[in-house]
């Protein structure tokens, strides 16, 4: 297999002005072996509210009791995977849906008691979604875990990424968010930031809120993926421009050198 491409979908880019999905389908034309993960956060705090069903977040992680596992999972599984799916087929492209629970390809266990059935991932196995890659076929994934004793779990979508990235040794992974990328105290974007840099933002509090797992998720990466970004995925045709070096967003890299 090819050394993928680990594309993560953050939930507030999803939308149908997006030409990320028209990005996949021209990469996989072009022969590029991509790996995509997607969130889909807003979405399932709107199915949550029309069930009188409250959302609350901390550090980024959505507090999850069995009420509302069974809305995310129904919510990223059965509609956000599908409009993403559905979409590529409809452009000429050839993509299969799956969650982490298929195959089951995302262990998990669950990571805080008071965050209720939010999962941390315990191994990734790249089997099934080696499967999918063999076969010619953009394998989209939605973030759910396996937990040891059958549980589904619901991972954030920005550890899984990075997780899958390093256990398939992905060239890249590449974050596409609401934001140009990672911006310091001042709202200015940091272009080109080292492992330790990117880190120390966390630290300071610079970093916060959503952005935490993601820049976490590249620093975990990072021990063997070599390049990773976090880029606007509002923007036009902004994957393809984070890949041919084009594109602005924030690319974190373990030694702060060259590429
Ligand atoms: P996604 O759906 O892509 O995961 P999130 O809302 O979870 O999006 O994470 C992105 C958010 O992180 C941004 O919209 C912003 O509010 C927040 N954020 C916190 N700190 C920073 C920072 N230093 N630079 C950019 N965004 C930040
Ligand atoms: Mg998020």
């Amino acid at each position: 297999m090819k050394t993928p491409i680990v594309v993560k979908i953050g939930g507030s880019t999803l939308g149908s002005h997006d030409t990320t999905m028209e990005d996949l389908v021209a990469l996989q034309k072009e022969g590029r072996t991509l790996v995509v993960v997607h969130g889909g956060a807003n979405i399932v705090s709107e199915w949550l509210s029309r069930q009188g069903i409250p959302t609350r977040f901390e550090n980024g992680l959505r507090v999850t009791d069995r009420q509302t596992l069974d809305v995310v999972a129904a919510v990223l599984c059965g509609l956000v995977n599908k409009e993403l799916v559905s979409a590529i087929q409809s452009l000429g492209g050839r993509a299969i849906g799956l969650s982490g629970i298929d195959g089951g390809f995302i262990e998990a266990r669950i990571k805080d008691a008071d965050l209720g059935y939010v999962g941390e991932v315990v191994k990734v196995n790249p089997e099934p979604i080696e499967a999918v890659v063999k076969g010619g076929y953009i394998p989209i994934i939605a973030p759910l875990g396996l937990a040891a004793k059958g549980e589904k779990l619901n991972v954030n979508g920005d550890p899984a990424a990075g997780d899958i990235a390093a256990a398939l040794g992905a060239e890249r992974l590449v974050f596409l968010t609401d934001v140009p990328g990672i911006l310091d105290s001042s709202g200015k974007l940091l272009p080109r930031l080292s492992a330790d840099e990117a880190s120390s933002l966390i630290g300071s509090g610079v970093v916060s809120g959503g952005m935490i797992p993601k820049v976490e998720a590249c620093l975990r990466a990072l021990s063997t993926v070599p390049v990773t970004q976090i880029v606007d995925g509002r923007e036009p045709h902004a994957l393809l421009k984070a890949l041919s070096g084009k594109g602005d967003g924030t690319t974190i890299v373990s030694t702060g050198g060259v590429e």
